[in-house]
């Protein structure tokens, strides 16, 4: 398993080989691309390789290569904590200090940023200390979604390897190969949504296959004007909790928004969607998001879901 289990981006990887082979390694790489463009992939590949042991890096097999991609490398660090919204400088401060300990297996030490974007000033400042001066063994692999957010001054230290769109044969072949039972049609709108990103197409597609009964019958009873149904579907949600009604009522709203998209010609990906979108005008699209948006604001507020869950009854009806 080498750089080929990234998908496309031909001639990045063919550059990581490249200056591999010279062993000509970054201490500092920053990994950009949206979600779903293979960020994740890619550091991993990049950090087996620098402690793979074989010519052909990364092989896959060697020791260090299985421990990075399994994620047990005591050599491989991840600086993160997902439960706090800002990367905490704690965090970074402590890997600072940690990579003036010699590896314990490899030739490197390699730490991972899994959310560049999210690292706070404070903490992009503690980050350019070590980007000054450091170690030999010492290397920096930073992922963002979103490289404005870097100081300009981390930035300019990093070697970017910016992750480039799929092309569409390549992104058709990888989905129909994962997704064996979808509808070309489907598939059709999915790589056109996904910008080009295989797992952007991935989620939408799994989303499409996994929705809640109550999206499918809400879709249901809004595509047929049937109040009964929205009542039946309804109802039963007045007892839910806050976070269990947010999640479905932001399923609705997409479910209508892609309906919308598809009546303004774009292909939707649900069959639920080319539904509503032959049955509904526009209009009424626009105005039931308008109420979901709003119903959206007030769970996320202090509003129960039996007050929303009722006056939805009446506001879609
Ligand atoms: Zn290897």
């Amino acid at each position: 398993m080498g750089f080929e289990s990234l998908l496309g981006n031909e001639r990045l990887k063919d550059n990581l080989r490249r200056s591999l082979q010279r062993g000509r390694v970054s201490h500092f790489y920053l990994i950009s691309g949206p979600q779903g463009s293979g960020k994740r992939t890619l550091a991993n590949l990049l950090a087996a390789a620098m402690m793979c042991t074989e010519s052909e890096k990364p092989c896959g097999g060697c020791e260090g290569c299985r421990k990075v991609l399994s994620g047990v490398h005591p050599d491989f660090i991840t600086v993160d904590d997902p439960e706090k919204k800002t990367v905490p400088v704690d965090l970074i401060r402590q890997a600072r200090a940690d990579i003036y300990v010699q590896p314990n297996e490899g030739q490197r030490k390699i730490y991972l940023f899994p959310r560049g974007q999210d690292m706070g000033i404070p903490g992009q400042n503690a980050l350019l200390k070590i980007l000054e001066e450091p170690p030999s063994y010492g290397v920096f692999l930073l992922i963002t979604d979103n490289p404005e957010r870097l100081l300009p001054t981390v930035r300019s230290r990093c070697t970017e390897l910016a992750l480039q769109p799929l092309p569409e044969a390549v992104l058709r072949r990888e989905l129909e190969r994962k997704f064996p039972k979808a509808e070309p049609d489907t598939l059709a709108a999915a790589i056109s949504r996904s910008g080009g990103y295989f797992g952007q197409a991935v989620k939408l597609l799994e989303g499409s296959e996994g929705l809640q009964q109550q999206t499918v019958d809400f879709a249901k009873a809004f595509a047929q004007r049937d109040t009964m149904g929205l009542v039946r579907v309804l109802v039963p949600m007045e007892k839910w909790k806050r976070d269990q009604v947010i999640p479905i009522l932001q399923d609705w709203l997409s479910i209508l928004e892609e309906s919308l998209a598809c009546r303004a010609g774009g292909r939707a990906i649900s069959e639920l969607a080319r539904t509503i979108s032959a049955s509904r005008s526009s209009a009424d699209l626009m105005a039931a998001i308008r109420q979901l948006q709003k119903c959206v604001e007030y769970a996320q507020g202090n509003i129960s879901p039996a007050a929303i869950c009722g006056y939805l009854q009446w506001a879609l009806r």
